[in-house]
């Protein structure tokens, strides 16, 4: 009876150890947790998964995996901007995920060719600018900022931010090793003042006078205009850099799964359900990024902001001209 009793209390145990160890998933983000709070709880209430999040830089959060190697918790990485997708993937911490609902509502041009990354939300880098400083002539593409009449005028943050290292290999592609060398040398010499702060800072500065034109990726600007109750930035517009060669810079947040996750499975629902349709419209009107998806009904506000035309540039060749990218940054002065 004692025998029967104790194999009873065992399974039990068992059963209820397993079911909790399938019921969560643990993600190391690179992004803030605000960012993703109420995508988490919408994903929580649906699977009755139960998420767990670390936070911290993308750089660490990746050295932590490679050190951990097997006994990492970590079943996602989440992280900005393809270059470091790419890296993750680079390094073996990803694994190949095989997915017909990822596979099938991403554009293959943001997600990795080998399934190991996928884009979840898309971003622009774009031109901010004072409409009295500024005439519509002026603008154009990414190259046009070589362009003499922008001496002193330009305001971008520094050569080691990634941002810019993805949009200077994007241009290599685009425009050619030549052209993209001509253009950084012109282009930081256009520089209002030495590159500080972050996107958010350039903004500030062409509102305090300091340059007149900002190069910043998308969210930021467009969540600042939201909060803007003291329309501080109403002298600013938005542009959205094209040429005949290239258009619009595109980049991306996604993620992908760790070879070592305990808890495949319910990673990958994580991710289906970050390109559900209900968390698409949470990415665009709670963060203000692009769907990775075209007809979604979102809010007439951020339709103001759509892009009108995107380059297509498939973001798996980004990494070809990464190292080229950072050498040539380095080679005109760009700090
Ligand atoms: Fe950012």
């Amino acid at each position: 009876m004692k025998t029967i009793l104790f194999n009873l209390i065992f399974i039990v145990f068992i059963q209820s150890y397993c079911s909790a160890e399938s019921k969560v998933v643990n993600i190391f983000s690179a992004r803030q947790e605000i960012l993703m709070r109420e995508l988490i709880d919408g994903f929580e209430k649906k699977e009755k998964i139960k998420v767990n999040i670390i936070a911290s830089k993308a750089n660490q959060l990746i050295k932590k995996i490679e050190m951990e190697g097997e006994y990492t918790d970590a079943d996602i990485l989440l992280t900005v901007d393809v270059a470091r997708l790419i890296a993750a993937k680079n390094k073996g911490l990803f694994k190949k995920i095989n997915s017909s609902t990822l596979k099938n509502q991403i554009p293959s041009i943001y997600r990795d060719k080998d399934d190991q990354w996928f884009g979840m939300s898309l971003r622009a880098r774009i031109f901010i600018y004072h409409e009295e400083r500024v005439t519509e002539k002026e603008l154009g593409g990414y190259l046009n900022l070589m362009q003499s009449n922008w001496k002193s005028r330009l305001l971008v943050r520094s050569s080691n931010n990634v941002y810019n290292q993805s949009l200077i290999s994007a241009m290599i592609h685009n425009y050619g090793k030549e052209t993209t060398r001509k253009f950084l040398r012109k282009f930081t010499n256009n520089f209002a003042r030495n590159p500080s702060g972050g996107d958010r800072d350039q903004i500030r500065a062409v509102v305090a006078g300091e340059g007149d034109l900002a190069l910043v990726n998308s969210y930021y600007f467009i969540k600042m205009r939201k909060n803007d109750n003291e329309n501080k930035l109403k002298k600013l517009k938005v542009h959205f850099p094209y040429d005949e060669k290239m258009k619009t810079h595109i980049n991306i947040s996604g993620a992908g799964v760790i070879k070592y996750s305990k808890n495949t499975k319910n990673a990958i629902k994580f991710l289906e359900f970050l390109i559900s349709d209900e968390a698409q419209k949470i990415y665009a009107e709670k963060n203000y990024e692009y769907p990775i998806k075209d007809n979604l009904n979102i809010s007439n506000f951020f339709k103001e902001y759509s892009i009108q035309k995107k380059d297509t540039l498939d973001l798996n060749l980004i990494a070809d001209n990464n190292k080229e990218a950072l050498i040539m940054m380095g080679e005109s002065g760009w700090r």
